[in-house]
């Protein structure tokens, strides 16, 4: 791309995020952002930063996103695989944002996150919860099905990582659950396995993030022990956010 050319792009981007009430974008990761520090940067210097965006401004601001992703094939092979991207779904100002691997089959097809079978079942998660799944937000750590469903690789991850951090700056959860390793590890930079990392919390810039199993792990394992360290998980969950504990004879099934 000539100079021109990506000056033409960069014109464009910006004035879709002025468009959008979108005042700023995160640095690049930095030691700065390792450490759980955001930096905003000022793209408008006239105009105040992103925390004064309206939740309109946020949704309008998401949609412009989405429709960003829709025409992205920085990932070759999924690019070329996919039938469509699969955003994420749900409100601004959630509680909850849950965050995925990648989408699966049934998502790819239907262009929305977690409509599977284990959907299904983080439906059963959410109710136990006492939530509804439309008042969280649930996304993926890739917006595109890997072939076979295999596990997303770090060069994916990578190109998609702007995205997810861009969604969680306007969707703001006020909590994040990362479900499986692939989300815990992508998002958290860890290199743990998920049998390690569950069961506490963590900080991605100044929101707490809580790792448990998959739902598709929970399905391929139909034993009670994984099922009763998710709920274990989401009993701390509901704790922190300051929610009654429903009662759950042995954990969602
Ligand atoms: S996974 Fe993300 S970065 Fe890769 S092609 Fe899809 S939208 Fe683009």
């Amino acid at each position: 791309m000539s100079e021109d050319q990506f000056r033409k792009h960069l014109r464009a981007y910006v004035e879709r995020c002025q468009r959008a009430g979108i005042e700023f974008v995160p640095r690049p990761r930095t030691a700065a952002v390792e450490n759980n520090e955001t930096t905003p940067v000022t793209l408008f210097a006239d105009q105040p930063p992103v925390t004064s965006a309206t939740v309109e401004e946020r949704r309008k601001a998401l949609q412009l996103l989405a429709d960003e992703v829709k025409s992205c094939t920085k990932c070759k092979e999924l690019a070329a695989t996919r039938t469509q991207t699969v955003f994420g779904v749900g409100p601004v100002d959630p509680d909850v944002c849950f965050i995925g691997e990648a989408p699966g089959a049934d998502e790819d097809r239907q262009g929305e996150p977690f409509v599977g079978a284990a959907g299904q079942l983080l439906n059963r998660i959410i109710a136990a919860c006492g939530m509804k799944r439309e008042e969280v937000f649930i996304c993926n750590i890739l917006r595109c099905r890997p072939p076979g469903n295999r596990t997303p690789r770090a060069d994916e991850a990578a190109n998609c990582r702007p995205f997810l951090e861009r969604t969680l700056e306007l969707v703001r959860p006020r909590f994040i659950v990362c479900l499986g390793a692939s989300a815990a590890n992508y998002l958290l930079d860890s290199k743990l396995s998920i049998g390690k990392m569950r069961g506490k919390f963590y900080d991605y810039r100044g929101i707490p993030v809580l790792c448990t199993f998959h739902p598709a792990y929970l399905l391929r394992n139909n034993t009670p022990e994984p099922r009763r360290q998710v709920w274990e998980d989401m009993k701390l969950l509901l704790t922190r956010m300051g929610r009654p504990i429903p009662e759950v004879r042995r954990g969602p099934s």
